[in-house]
């Protein structure tokens, strides 16, 4: 007897045979090791600290001086158990990127030593010089100072010796100088509105949370043939060369095997991701050659937002240990597909509930009906603002291309429920809308989950799209924080669900049925805002017609797409819900400005660097050859034969001549222009002109270096080109 048991506990924990390897380590064993989560709160803080600090983030309950002394000490002791000797406050200025300035926990211990404290005056609050960020104006260098401050939503993190606390940056007179801090308040306002709405169909909701799922496109270059192109390297894309002849034709590359060398780099990738609590899911490759795509599971939008920025840091990082860079930029290569990073975004309740998902009761889908149309109308009444989050110089390239989403906000929906909202639009008034005695409406919503759930009819053309239990905003750019789309789409929504709800309580104070008011106002809606509704294709040149004729903004200059952000409607909704005031919004449209001006300035320098030294001098050595073999040939055979044989040469020579004439000319143009609208002194103004007089010389320079690139000796040309730079081998 005791032999057997013995021989039982012996089998199962102490003979494993050796060639069997031990089980991997699963994801589930290190998600999140490098979080300070809730876990890690419980077992480093004092019981009553730890419920008050989730009290602080579940209900932003104030935090005192105590509490922050005693959870920077368990957030330190934490930190220190994996190393790390430094902490910083990480926070999103108005770059694409994200700051850190890194102080180690080192002390006076007042007896001569050192020792290592982290106090909570240190973790709620620093003062970054805020005049090296960009700030519109708001700071100048005699008053720099802003601060930045915790924001205890987002939990903080270690990465390699460094203990990062998320924060918010904020100017000392309290305008924000980054995008967490109106997305916070904007994530606040609707959630405010949202449960208001929310009580018509379930009187227990205490919170509405907006939810963030991104997909990240990027692209991956070898880094040798990388550091050989510096217009990659100074602007992010490639200004010129000659397509592959081969590149996405085939369709060989989208969801194709993944190259080993790429499947090492993503592997890593996720490790490293999942490790500080990013909980990625999916990986493949895209359309284009060499182009990538990763995708988490869908998170609460602040720390969604918080993860994607930590993601692009970690991607550029470990991209490196693989040999290869990672361009993030909406569009590097011409003639192939750009990136983008689509948004998909719903709204969820504390009670389980996802708004946007219909339901298997009449009360459900008329519930699921609200959501879904306020979000049109929020759409339709903000469409060029929407636009204006998602543009910027290098999104520019993608939006209006015949890949991405037009620089036209419109909203897809799928037939099942175009159908249903038809249904209802046109249905008579207090005919259809009874509820009936089992509570049911006599209308045909029940019927949508099923057929919504197989949204097989999606439309890839849509910038816009309804993907069964969400909205896919689709324009959004690979290399852009999402934050810029997410202020305003959840500031749109709230305040169009303040809208609904104003309407709605304003038909029942004069007598009407909750539920009939309710359909009577989504009617309505339904009416008004029928223009920001395409089924069509988005990138057909009818749908510009036919969206100009509606009303929608179809302006394509980046520039001017900003200006949406200070029409009087955009700083009446953004004041309303105190996401942002005026003088932040102007501000903000300063950097706006000032940026796309910088961003295309740097392009044109590197574009006449690149022509003058590296494109001319190649094409004339060349030429100078031809030449010589011209002349050769004529003392070898002089007369008409000579002529006859080196006719081609010739061409050739006038051709080089031609082109290089014309780049000469234009990039002094090029110069020109840009000393022209240098001296321009409102940045508005300035990013016109530049967008209207320098950028288009780019495409024009481009196209006879392009050809050049086709004639020139391939011994002599000094730039990798797109059949090397797009096949990873
Ligand atoms: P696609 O087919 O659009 O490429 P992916 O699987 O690549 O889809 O990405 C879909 C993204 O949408 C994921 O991040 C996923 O978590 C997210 N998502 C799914 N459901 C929701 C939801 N209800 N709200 C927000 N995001 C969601
Ligand atoms: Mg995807």
């Amino acid at each position: 007897m005791s032999d057997l048991r013995f021989h039982v506990v012996e089998t199962a924990f102490s003979k494993r045979p050796l060639d069997v390897p031990a089980p991997a380590e699963r994801p589930t064993s290190y998600f999140a090791d490098h979080v300070f989560n809730r876990e890690k709160m419980f077992r480093y803080l004092p019981l009553d600290v730890y419920r008050r600090l989730v009290d602080v983030i579940d209900h932003g309950a104030p935090l005192d001086r105590s509490v922050a002394d005693a959870v920077a000490a368990g957030m330190k002791a934490w930190a220190t158990t994996l190393g790390a000797t430094h902490y910083t406050h990480w926070f999103a200025p108005l770059t694409e990127g994200t700051a850190e300035k890194h102080d180690s926990f080192f002390e006076h211990d007042g007896k001569g030593g050192m020792l290592e404290e982290f106090t909570g005056k240190l973790l709620v609050q620093q003062e970054p010089d805020a005049s090296s960020f960009p700030n519109g104006g708001i700071r100048n260098t005699f008053e720099a100072r802003g601060y930045s401050a915790w924001d205890p939503s987002s939990p903080a993190f270690v990465v390699d010796d460094t203990l990062c606390i998320p924060t918010v940056f904020i100017a000392y007179t309290g305008e924000s100088l980054d995008y967490k801090a109106p997305l916070l308040k904007a994530l606040r306002a609707l959630d405010r509105a949202a449960v208001d709405v929310c009580h018509y169909f379930n009187p227990d909701v205490r919170k509405v949370v907006a939810y963030l799922g991104w997909e990240q496109e990027y692209f991956l270059v070898d880094e040798g043939l990388y550091a050989a192109r510096p217009d990659l390297l100074l602007t992010g894309r490639t200004l010129m060369g000659h397509e592959s002849s081969k590149n996405q034709q085939l369709e060989d590359h989208y969801f194709g095997a993944i190259p080993d060398r790429v499947a090492a780099f993503m592997k890593e990738l996720e490790i490293e991701a999942l490790r500080l609590g990013v909980p990625v899911k999916t990986r493949h490759n895209e359309v284009a050659p060499n182009q990538f795509e990763l995708a988490p599971v869908y998170e609460e939008c602040n720390l969604a937002n918080d993860h994607n920025l930590l993601v692009m840091s970690l991607m550029r990082k470990v991209a490196r240990r693989h040999g290869f860079r990672v361009l993030l930029h909406e569009k590097p290569f011409k003639g192939v597909n750009g990136s983008g990073k689509h948004n998909n975004w719903s709204l969820g309740t504390d009670t389980g509930l996802l708004l946007m998902a219909p339901g298997r009761t009449a009360t459900d889908n008329l519930r699921f009906v609200t959501f879904v149309v306020n979000t049109l109308m929020a759409v339709y009444r903000h469409n060029g603002l929407l636009k204006a989050s998602i543009s910027s110089a290098t999104n520019a390239h993608r939006l209006g291309a015949n890949e991405a989403p037009p620089a036209i906000i419109s909203s897809f929906l799928g037939e099942q429920l175009t159908r249903v909202l038809r249904q209802i639009e046109e249905s008579p008034e207090g005919v259809s809308l009874q509820l009936d005695g089992k509570q049911e409406l006599k209308l045909d919503i029940p019927q949508v989950p099923e057929l919504l759930i197989d949204n097989t009819d999606r439309n890839r053309t849509s910038p816009f799209a309804f993907t069964g239990n969400r909205f896919e905003f689709r324009a959004v750019g690979s290399g852009a924080n999402c934050a810029a789309a997410m202020i305003v789409l959840n500031t749109a929504v709230a305040e169009q669900l303040v809208q609904f709800k104003h309407d709605v309580d304003a038909l029942i104070a004069e007598g009407c049925e909750q539920t009939e008011a309710i359909i009577e106002v989504i009617r309505r809606c339904l009416k008004a805002c029928r223009a920001i509704h395409f089924e069509g294709n988005g990138y057909s040149e009818e749908w510009k017609a036919e969206a100009a004729r509606r009303g929608l903004d179809c302006e394509t200059s980046v520039p001017l797409i900003f200006d949406n952000y200070l029409r009087p409607e955009s700083i009446r909704m953004f004041e309303s819900l105190g996401v942002m005031t005026e003088k932040e919004l102007r501000a903000r449209n300063e950097v706006k400005w000032d940026t796309y001006t910088k961003k295309v300035q740097i392009e044109a320098r590197v574009l006449g660097d690149l022509a003058l030294n590296h494109i001319i001098p190649v094409a004339t050595a060349y030429q100078t050859s031809l030449l010589t073999n011209v002349m050769d040939m004529r003392r070898l055979f002089p007369g008409d034969r000579g002529v006859g044989l080196t006719e081609k040469n010739v061409e050739l020579i006038e051709a080089i001549s031609r082109h290089t004439a014309f780049i000469k000319e234009h990039v002094d143009a090029m110069v020109e222009a840009r000393k022209q609208a240098n001296a321009i002194p409102t940045e508005r103004e300035r990013a016109v002109a530049y967008h209207d007089t320098v950028v288009p010389m780019f495409d024009e320079i481009r196209y006879h270096i392009d050809k050049l690139e086709l004639i020139v000796d391939d011994r002599m040309w000094t730039l990798p080109k797109y059949r090397e730079l797009l096949f990873i081998r």
